[in-house]
């Protein structure tokens, strides 16, 4: 059924053919209900004046009165523009126009007092705005004189369009007028009533048009809360789906295996790997099939919960399989496992792209006839020549490296879909994990195993160089090994390969070869030499390993004391922890040394700080989410999940999500199948709303 709210744009007044391509080409505005949920990104107070001298580049749109003092016509050719000088009797600005020179010239009056609304920039130590918004004082028009105006999103093609953020704002007032008495509730009002959100048309009208900052913050919690409330909804319906649908296959007991791993053990489990250990019981128990997502920092043990959660398939006649995004860590893990398995009678193995042909056909017949209980290794394991006789478990380490497809195929590998454990050591901040993995349940490892001392992390410029040197040294001196890591960034790539073997001549430099051992590695490397140098680093051979940042995510290399980040501003704050972590996993205190140029962003700056004041990679994570938006946020991306939110923010909209959330699961609590009569607005709302959520009960 069309409505008023599908009629094309361009049949709204004002708007015509040619405005209508650009809005849809600009912000896909194609239909009366996209302009209307067109929102403003921000709101300014235009009862408020600045004073000329208070401005500072930190402003974004202010509103300033004066008098004109001058008008002038510089520049030729392309630079030509008009510049006005605007006083206000504290200090002077310049308002600088590009187009339209001869029109605005025309209608500028010298000595006359204006109202100016714009964004400053500086330029040359002068403050200027370009293209701002001007009325004479004596016209200003009652309308938006002491309101909150709000500022819609713009670019450089609307704006040399003409289409100023004062005529996108009549467009909206017109189009409310038109649409405003047909716009009806989008939900439950048994919702509204316990939320206390006011209605979809007042929040319409005041997200556009506030009355007052009051009703601005009422407008846009409702709407914040049912883009969210929807969102969790979708998922949510999607996991209570999944959750009849699919049997999984049981783990009822604990026997040899778990047991003699346990009683192996040369340590007490931390009571976080305890308590998730414990919801992946009461998952493998429960004849559903688990779809978990453990999180932990680097270092914190979820690959012993990952072996324990094994030993509990095997336990019961079923296999497992631990998928490592790399070789290097593949074997690290199929190593390590030998300390607690010893007397288990349990079959281990490793299968990674470099296993030779023999020992590989052995592995395919183990790992089909049973034999062989537990598989480590790389993608080579989800090649199809893979066979299992009974998959039980399958575990995924380092989940941002996998691509949706390929855990696809694991998935595929037995009858009765196994049970899936994903770790990521990338924490994602748990209001984000909600969203993204909303149909994943979420354990979370928050504690590290005793003894660990924190890393100290310090920032130094190019001036301490020397001191850096004498410090490495030092620690070499006793035995330690230190990390040398070099920014890689695709778009720079050359460059950055340029600065690695600068990099590496003046370590070989400093730390002349007679004396130390340094080694190298880099994705251009053959695999074969990579894996020499990186085993000569783990074998404690080498002092000092030169890298970029594709060095391995979980290498544990428990005598390298000292992380040193080259050009660490370019760094994102995620990233910068991981590769933290990759130090202090021994007894020795550790320390992580970001160098930077003299001259810093301030975000770069803020990052460099947060990573100077704590450790903890969640905090870090927040942080990252709030000064980046989820957008960029490392793994977000990969992880092949498109989630365009109009108006909420996930960095920011916290208390509302977790609102959300939970009234979303209480009305499926009631309610699984969305069949009561009371519901079926949202019914209708999630058709309409069709998330981009990639269905992860399909793939993980
Ligand atoms: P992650 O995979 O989370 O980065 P690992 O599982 O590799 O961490 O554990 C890091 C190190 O800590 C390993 O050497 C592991 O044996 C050790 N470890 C794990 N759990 C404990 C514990 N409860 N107490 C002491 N050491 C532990
Ligand atoms: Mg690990």
């Amino acid at each position: 059924m069309s409505t008023v709210f599908d009629t094309e744009i361009k049949f709204l007044k004002g708007v015509g053919p040619s405005r209508a391509t650009l809005l849809e080409k600009e912000f896909g505005i194609m239909r009366y209900k996209d302009l209307l949920y067109f929102f403003p990104f921000r709101y300014v107070d235009r009862s408020k004046f600045y004073s000329i001298r208070e401005i500072d580049s930190t402003h974004a749109y202010i509103q300033i009165r004066g008098q004109i003092t001058k008008v002038s016509l510089v520049g030729e050719g392309k630079s030509k523009r008009l510049v006005a000088v605007l006083s206000d009797g504290t200090a002077a600005i310049e308002l600088v126009f590009f187009k339209g020179l001869k029109w605005i010239q025309e209608k500028l009056k010298v000595n006359a007092e204006y109202i100016v609304f714009g964004k400053p920039s500086s330029f040359n130590q002068t403050y200027n705005m370009v293209h701002p918004e001007m009325e004479l004082t004596s016209e200003q028009s009652k309308s938006l004189a002491g309101t909150m105006v709000g500022i819609y999103p713009s670019s450089d093609a609307i704006k040399s369009s003409g289409l100023t953020n004062k005529s996108i704002a009549k467009l909206e007032a017109l189009l409310l007028e038109q649409t405003l008495p047909y716009i009806s509730e989008t939900l439950p009002q048994y919702i509204i009533e316990n939320r206390k959100l006011c209605s979809l048309q007042f929040a319409l009208q005041n997200i556009h048009f506030p009355t007052d900052t009051r009703a601005l913050e009422k407008a846009q919690e409702r709407l914040k809360f049912e883009e969210l409330f929807y969102l969790q909804l979708s998922l949510l319906k999607q996991k209570h789906t999944r959750m009849r649908a699919s049997t999984g296959v049981k783990f009822n007991k604990l026997g040899n295996a778990f047991n003699t791993t346990y009683n192996n053990l040369p340590f007490p489990l931390t009571g976080a790997q305890k308590r998730v250990l414990k919801e992946i019981r009461s998952d493998v128990v429960s004849g559903v099939q688990m779809n978990r997502l453990l999180q932990g920092d680097v270092g914190s043990g979820k690959t012993l919960v990952a072996i324990l959660s094994a030993m509990m398939a095997i336990d019961n006649g079923y296999q497992a399989c631990i998928m490592a995004p790399t070789e290097v860590l593949a074997i690290q893990h199929y190593n390590g496992v030998f300390k607690f398995i010893q007397d288990s009678g349990v079959e281990v193995a490793l299968l990674t792209g470099s296993t030779k042909t023999a020992e590989r056909r052995r592995i395919h017949e183990g790992l089909e006839n049973g034999s062989i209980n537990i598989i480590f290794g790389t993608h080579a394991l989800i090649e199809d020549n893979v066979k299992f006789r009974n998959l039980g478990l399958a575990v995924i380490d380092e989940q941002h490296r996998f691509g949706v497809d390929q855990r696809a195929k694991l998935w595929s590998k037995a009858t009765v879909p196994p049970h899936i454990l994903v770790m990521t050591a990338t924490p994602i901040p748990r209001t984000l994990a909600m969203t993204l993995y909303g149909d994943l349940d979420v354990s979370v490892i928050d504690e590290l195993p005793p003894g660990r001392k924190p890393i100290q992390t310090v920032h130094w410029t190019e001036s301490k160089r020397g001191s850096l040197y004498n410090f490495m040294r030092k620690e070499i001196a006793s035995g330690r090994q230190v990390f040398i890591v070099y920014p890689l960034i695709k778009e720079s790539e050359k460059m950055d390969y340029q600065n690695l073997e600068e990099g590496f001549d003046a370590i070989c430099e400093a730390f002349p070869p007679d004396k130390y051992v340094t080694s190298v590695v880099h994705g251009k490397q053959k695999p074969d030499d990579k894996a020499i140098s990186m085993d000569s680093f783990v074998k404690g051979r080498a002092n000092i390993l030169v890298a970029t940042s594709v060095i391995e995510v979980g290498v544990d290399v428990p005598n390298a004391s000292v992380m040193v980040i080259e050009s660490a501003e370019r760094f994102g704050l995620s990233q910068l922890h991981q590769l933290r972590g990759r130090v202090g996993r021994g007894a020795e205190k550790s320390y992580c040394i970001l160098m930077t140029g003299y001259k810093l962003s301030e975000d770069s700056k803020k990052r460099i700080d947060m990573m100077c004041q704590t450790n903890d990679g969640f905090e870090l994570a927040e942080a990252d989410l709030k000064m980046r938006g989820p957008g960029d946020f490392e793994g977000t991306r990969q992880s092949g999940l498109a989630i365009d939110l109009h108006i909420a923010n996930l960095g920011r909209d916290n208390a509302i999500l977790e609102d959300a959330r939970r009234i979303a699961q209480a009305v499926l609590d009631i309610d699984p199948t969305l069949g009561d009569s009371r519901n079926s607005l949202l019914v209708s709302q999630l058709k309409e709303l069709k998330f981009e959520i990639k269905d992860y009960s399909n793939i993980s």
